[in-house]
């Protein structure tokens, strides 16, 4: 698949419309507390700058349910962007108001406007035509750099693009990089391929399996999601996470990777817990000792290191999804040390999700990974092998 990127089409003294994905965390006090999704937009942003055009940026940041509310506003987002940009940022009084629109008919070159929060609008979500049409007549180019929320057909993100031809619309370097890691990796990977799934449900994830067990050569699996493996195989997991429902769905998934000859990896050994509290009196024990009522909420020493093992020959590791409940210190051990195990290796490393990424930023191994996705759920989709709403209208060649 190739998609048009920003590079090859023609923007030089433009006025371009660049939707990104601005969803920061924040703390109690509206303080940004991780501007990487900021700062990964920064590349296609100077690049507009740089080739003089007038750069209107949109975002949504969390869900506002009725209209403008203060804390939902891009206020934070328009400071860090000034300083990271070292320059004036217009933020905009609304999404689509007269105002905003006068504001951006007269934007020049070299000048940016940040739009208000997408979700301000009810139409964004719904893809409503008329939010649609109203955002693209502000622009000549519309270009696309939220891989966060392409998984999502909503009006600056799909419904946008339909207003542009392929000359006018693109991929940012963002999204570009992040389409193009994944489609390499999942249709092309250096050998052997070991996916390590963890994180907290299987339904979330049950797609993304599926689709993956054709295509690895190993499946590692940790996490709250392992229990509902562990059950279908018998194990009695106490008050561990489970989704009884999908058990004969963990089942086929079993069977099929036995049939591929694909090496599928459980826990050996857990940290059980009385309680889901990090106060909560806990020890390790095998996956056929876990105490009535206990519940698993780690993987314990001995699947870190069988973990580890399965590792070491990988050229390709993809990642997504924690081996337990690594927001309280005393479960974090095992996804620290599959962590290190995945940076200390040779393999091109991809992390996806949220969860994962802020794993590695904790034990500090962002750097010796090859690749952080700053998308969970768009990441997801890709594996499952859909074609992102908001990638579909940018495609040059299938
Ligand atoms: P997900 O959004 O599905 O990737 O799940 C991430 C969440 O799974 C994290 O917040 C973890 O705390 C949680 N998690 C991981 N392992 C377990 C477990 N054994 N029991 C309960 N929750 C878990």
């Amino acid at each position: 698949m190739i998609i048009q990127e920003i590079n090859k089409i023609d923007i030089a003294n433009k006025k371009v419309f660049i939707r990104c994905d601005f969803n920061v965390p924040v703390d109690e006090y509206q303080n940004i507390t991780d501007d990487r999704r900021i700062k990964s937009a920064l590349n296609t942003i100077r690049y507009c700058i740089d080739n003089d055009c007038a750069v209107i940026i949109a975002s949504h940041f969390g869900r506002p349910k009725k209209g403008y509310e203060e804390k939902y506003s891009l206020k934070p987002i328009a400071k860090r962007l000034h300083t990271l940009l070292k320059q004036e940022i217009k933020l905009a009084p609304n999404v689509v108001c007269d105002e905003t629109i006068s504001i951006a008919n007269h934007l020049q070159s070299g000048e940016v406007l940040l739009l208000e929060n997408m979700r301000f609008e009810p139409g964004e979500t719904k893809n409503d035509p008329v939010l649609a049409k109203t955002l693209a007549d502000m622009a000549d180019v519309f270009i696309n750099d939220a891989f966060g929320v392409s998984h999502r057909a909503h009006a600056s993100v799909e419904g946008i693009a339909k207003h542009f031809d392929i000359e006018h619309k693109a991929a940012g370097f963002l999204l570009a990089k992040e389409i193009k890691f994944f489609y390499h990796i999942i249709e092309a990977p250096k050998r052997p391929f070991v996916s390590i799934v963890g994180g907290s449900k299987v339904s979330g994830k049950l797609e993304a399996l599926r689709n993956l067990v054709p295509k690895v050569d190993k499946i590692i699996i940790g996490g709250g999601m392992a229990f509902t493996f562990l059950k279908a195989l018998g194990y009695e997991i106490g008050n561990s996470l489970v989704e009884d429902e999908l058990i004969p769905e963990a089942l086929t998934i079993m069977e099929e990777a036995k049939k591929l000859g694909v090496k599928f990896y459980l826990p050996v050994d857990v940290i059980a817990a009385e309680a889901f509290d990090s106060e909560a009196f806990a020890k390790a024990v095998t996956i056929q000792e876990i105490p009535k009522g206990w519940m698993g909420l780690d993987i314990g020493p001995a699947t870190s290191t069988l973990f580890a093992q399965a590792l070491e020959d990988a050229h390709t590791i993809l990642w997504n999804g924690p081996m337990g409940v690594y927001e309280m210190d005393k479960f974090a051990k095992g996804s620290t040390k599959i962590s290190h195990a995945v940076a200390s290796s040779y393999a091109t490393t991809v992390v996806g999700g949220g969860d994962t990424a802020d794993l590695v930023r904790r034990t500090e191994d962002e750097d010796e990974m090859t690749f952080i996705s700053t998308g969970g759920g768009a990441s997801l989709e890709l594996i499952e092998g859909k074609v992102l709403p908001g990638v579909k209208a940018l495609i040059i060649e299938k």
